[in-house]
């Protein structure tokens, strides 16, 4: 069984207080979207963010098998100190004068 290859989603930083989930993927083969809510701690982002690309690649899997395979995955992932790094909107370090 192939499937074509999942286009690179885009991802949407937005509070998801009324679908009460902390995360969403949104499967449409043409603009697949992942969406998190900016509340979460950094390592829950992580697992989120694993969890939906899971459900993007892999939508027969079951909720209960990719929510295993989201916390092995960030679990691994945070262990060896993946972290997310916020780029400013100046992309070259700020010269500090005195
Ligand atoms: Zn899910």
């Amino acid at each position: 069984m192939t499937r074509p290859k999942t286009r690179q989603p885009k991802v949407v930083w937005r509070k998801l207080g009324k679908e009460r989930a902390w995360g969403q993927a949104t499967c449409d083969p043409t603009y697949p979207t992942i969406e998190i809510d900016p509340r979460l701690s950094p390592k829950r982002e992580l697992e989120v963010l694993c969890h939906e690309q899971l459900h993007l690649s892999l939508p027969d899997l079951s909720e209960s098998q990719i929510d295993r395979l989201g916390k092995e995955m960030s679990r691994t992932l945070w262990s060896q100190n993946y972290r997310r790094v916020l780029m400013g909107k100046h992309k070259t370090p700020v010269r500090i004068s005195k």
